[in-house]
């Protein structure tokens, strides 16, 4: 039985993993280890994830968080690097563009393992974090698994042909998986005395918005003056808890909550009015409850959602007139994923 080394540690990587997991197992022709690094650690963050999803405890646990980036990943290879010596797998599987993703990438590929990349081929053209781990990752891996036909295109731009499938979007998998779950059970939006379809979501996490004082501050007042007509709700994400602190930033008039798990947010998405958003995860997700979204970026890897006229960046046009898409896949991204695994390991 040929095994692989699945490497997760931040939020959105428990999401994108839960369907393609699920679909490992299904298939049954593999032994999977699951390996979080520990990047998001607590209960709020990770746990909640896992339980929730039906993600198996992982593995191994590396414990890994905090420090920058350079200190984070390094301590991310140096482990990761142990214990794949150890356990020898056939192939990693990696997710998206976290320090994660780029400490299993450079240890796999040292060690000549073969790379599974999920959601790979996403550009957004400017110099974050997340663009660098991204084409690190890309340019290093046997399987360049694509959410979408444009990711396909951005990898041959860049010369990368060979390996690459569009399988759809694991995220839109595991909306289906979890949104009818998430509407019988979840009891948020009563919970926080809102009325379905009249209330904002708005998640805010990304450096470019926390760094600094005055962008955190001018996101926080496009938030303020929308919590002007309806409640604005802001699950807030421990990096920018720590940096409204720090900068001293107004957040009063907006509906503040502990991040929440994915039924609640599921629900959260679905019963909202509107999306306001620096995640990537969540204008897609506001893309598949066909909610309009508002991007707080100036650039989106999401292109898909702005040409369907559901999302639009704060500071760009208007939204285009909207048109049905399917561009995300059919829902079946992890049994596709898997096929083309087993069919070349
Ligand atoms: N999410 C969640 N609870 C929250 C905030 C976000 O479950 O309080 C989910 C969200 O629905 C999406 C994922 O976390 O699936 C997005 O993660 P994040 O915004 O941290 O990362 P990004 O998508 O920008 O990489």
């Amino acid at each position: 039985m040929k095994t692989l080394l699945s490497v997760i540690g931040a939020r959105p990587q428990f999401i994108k993993a839960a369907p393609v997991s699920r679909a490992v197992r299904a298939q049954g022709g593999f032994r999977d280890i699951i390996v979080h690094t520990g990047q998001h650690f607590d209960r709020d963050m990770s746990d909640v994830f896992f339980d929730e999803l039906g993600l198996p405890k992982p593995d191994h646990h590396l414990g890994i968080h905090g420090g920058g980036h350079g200190a984070m990943t390094g301590r991310m290879i140096v482990a990761l690097e142990e214990l794949s010596l150890a356990v020898k797998p056939d192939a990693f599987v990696i997710y998206g563009d976290t320090n994660s993703t780029l400490a299993a990438a450079i240890v796999a590929a040292k060690l000549y393992i073969p790379i599974a990349h999920i959601e790979a081929g996403l550009r957004s053209f400017k110099p974050m974090p997340e663009e660098i781990n991204r084409v690190v990752a890309d340019r290093v891996s046997r399987w360049l698994l694509c959410p979408t036909d444009l990711a396909v295109r951005n990898l041959a731009a860049e010369g990368i042909s060979e390996g690459v499938y569009n399988v759809g979007d694991v995220m839109y998998d595991t909306t289906l998986l979890i949104r009818d779950r998430a509407n019988q059970h979840s009891k948020i939006i009563d919970e926080l005395g809102l009325t379905p379809g009249a209330f904002s979501l708005a998640t805010i996490h990304r450096a470019e918005n926390t760094d600094s004082a005055e962008a955190l501050a001018e996101v926080a007042s496009y938030l303020a003056e929308v919590a002007r007509e309806r409640p604005v709700v802001l699950p807030l994400h421990p990096r920018t808890r720590q940096a409204a602190a720090k900068f001293n930033i107004d957040l009063s008039s907006l509906r503040i909550i502990d991040p929440v798990g994915y039924l609640d947010m599921t629900a959260l998405i679905a019963g909202c009015q509107s999306v306001l958003t620096d995640s990537g995860g969540v204008q897609k997700e506001a893309y598949f409850h066909r909610k309009p979204c508002v991007t707080l970026r100036d650039a989106t890897e999401w292109v898909e959602t702005v040409e369907t006229g559901w999302n639009r960046l704060w500071k760009g046009p208007d939204y285009l007139p909207r048109r049905d898409n399917n561009a995300y896949g059919d829902g079946h991204a992890a049994e596709k994923i898997v096929d083309i695994l087993a069919a070349q390991t």
